[in-house]
């Protein structure tokens, strides 16, 4: 069948049913002033928690859409029928099966477009804020439905409290999250952490990730290139996996090194994975060194090999050069005086004119200056500015100011990245926030889209969203998810693959894609016209079988 006809029979169905569209447009106007009330509300009701369902009972069809299911298979025309939140049918526009509607139910033309189910961000930080914005503007309009919080060894403690707070006020998105290691090193080490764990400190770090996995969290995240936890042995981080692993959890990594050390830290993942036999992540998988670029094949066959002996060793990537952390994430020995370690960081790792400084508390005139320019207008030598700008920071914590940093910094290259991306286990992620100074906040999914799929054919379009949601949904433990299937939470994104591509940059990283023109949670919408609609259906998911 032709696309035409495709099109004329999506028309003629848009037009008979036009009385209801315009109907249906007033009811959902509706339910979304009294979604916008009973969140308004919410707070100061208490043991009504039933009242708050989102407002998605009735029936709705997409019609005509490219649809992409996330399995991988090949797209195809066809039409979706939304009921309660759920995925009620799906069939191709040209069976004996085609989906009409019935009763006056809504219909939503998507000719031309592709519908996919919501992507699942498997590195997010976006839960930053979340509780002041709901709406998450910077995810929903990437078409991100999931965020999976507690990275890179950082999550709420207790859990338990933040899972309350997200359902007593909802989000537009769904949450899941992780333990940080870090975060429990700092509850049980406090400030005395720049050493390794005692048994004791380690069973007592054991014993709070058993509640925080009974409570939910998807298992373990470690963040080894970061204080707390670089001070940690393997031994103390495959004991808490072990931990995780007892109760049906994963692990994820933000790897002890993403650069010098990379390869020693990828021998030392597959080491947690064999010792404590669970599914384990690599968090923005990247080579973020001169001397490492061109190597991801070989990189690739490495984790290959691991894969073939029985591990369950995936990844995830973000689509940019350029990666955001502290300042100090490249002394890997602490020692933030080493001119030796800092010319090194600047010949290697990032050359001064791709350090871009995202925040600087001491002095936030520096904000989105390069080190280059930073250091042409002081007049002294790369490396003195470098390491004269963590002492002002230091020296600012020290006295109780304002020393928070930040840096955006370009250390990748695209053939890497997009080699890295289609390996068949790794999955998209963002690693992006709210309102943070890298553009992937609000531009990773639509740059996936845009720039490897569309205009540089890295990856095919099937393959990118499988890797956006139904294979994300494997790699997090999130059954049932992440595919667009009757029973399926009706979690969607409608696109245009014409125009889909990212907008945000690291001068202006706040601002919203092209092309994503719907997207909805639970079946209600969270995101039409570029902006959101204050539907707020996301749920916490909890893991699986706790
Ligand atoms: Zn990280």
């Amino acid at each position: 069948m032709s696309n035409e006809g495709v099109k004329d029979r999506a028309a003629a169905v848009a037009h008979s049913a036009g009385g209801e569209v315009a109907r249906s447009q007033e009811r959902k106007d509706r339910r979304s002033r009294t979604a916008l009330l009973l969140a308004a509300w919410l707070p100061l009701l208490s043991g009504c928690a039933d009242t708050a369902a989102p407002p998605a009972a009735e029936s709705f069809l997409v019609h005509g859409a490219t649809i992409v299911d996330g399995t991988g298979n090949p797209g195809f025309i066809g039409s979706v029928r939304v009921a309660g939140g759920v995925i009620a049918d799906v069939a191709a526009d040209d069976g004996d099966d085609a989906l009409s509607p019935t009763n006056g139910e809504p219909v939503h033309d998507a000719a031309g477009l592709v519908l996919a189910p919501g992507f699942i961000d498997t590195h997010s930080h976006h839960d930053g804020g979340l509780l002041d914005e709901l709406t998450a503007l910077a995810v929903v309009s990437q078409g991100i439905t999931t965020i999976v919080a507690g990275q890179d060894g950082g999550s709420r403690f207790p859990i338990a409290d933040f899972f309350a707070a997200l359902e007593a006020t909802p989000a537009a998105v769904n949450v899941a999250s992780y333990a940080g290691h870090g975060t429990l090193r700092r509850q049980v080490m406090g400030d005395d952490f720049r050493r390794e764990a005692t048994d004791e400190e380690v069973a007592a770090m054991e014993s709070l990730l058993k509640t925080e996995l009974a409570n939910g969290v998807l298992g373990l995240s470690t963040g080894l290139e970061y204080d707390p936890g670089i001070y940690s042995s393997t031994d103390e981080v495959i004991a808490l996996a072990m931990t995780a692993a007892a109760s049906g959890g994963r692990y994820i990594s933000h790897m002890r090194s993403e650069d010098r050390a990379l390869l020693a830290a990828i021998e030392e993942t597959i080491e947690i994975a064999e010792r404590a036999r669970l599914p384990v992540q690599i968090s923005h998988f990247k080579l973020a060194a001169r001397g490492l670029w061109g190597r991801a094949e070989e990189i690739l066959a490495r984790l290959d090999e691991a894969r073939a002996g029985g591990l369950d060793i995936t990844a995830d990537v973000y689509p940019y050069e350029y990666w955001q952390s502290t300042m100090t994430v490249l002394f890997p020995e602490r020692d933030f005086t080493d001119r030796a370690a800092a010319r090194y960081a600047l010949e290697e790792l990032v050359a001064p004119e791709g350090m871009i400084i995202g925040r600087f508390g001491p002095d936030p005139v520096l904000e989105g200056k390069t080190l280059a320019e930073i250091s042409a207008e002081r007049g002294t030598d790369p490396v003195t500015t470098y390491l004269d700008l963590i002492a002002e920071s230091e020296a600012a914590e020290e006295v109780g100011r304002d020393g928070g940093e930040s840096i955006v910094a370009r250390s990748m290259n695209f053939d890497d990245i997009a080699t890295l991306m289609s390996w068949p286990h790794t999955n998209v992620s963002s690693d992006g926030g709210l309102r943070g100074a890298h553009p992937r906040g609000f531009g990773a999914y639509p740059r996936v889209l845009g720039r490897y799929v569309r205009e540089e054919g890295r990856l095919g379009l099937e393959e990118a969203i499988h890797k956006m949601t139904g294979l994300a949904a494997v790699h997090m433990g999130l059954a049932g998810r992440g595919v667009l299937q009757p029973g399926a939470p009706a979690d969607l994104v409608l696109f245009d693959l014409a125009t889909v591509i990212d907008r945000s940059t690291t001068a202006e990283p706040h601002l919203v894609a092209a092309g994503i023109e719907r997207v909805w949670v639970a079946g209600a919408v969270v995101y039409e016209d570029g902006a959101v609609t204050g539907a707020l259906p996301g749920k916490v998911l909890r893991r699986e079988g706790r």
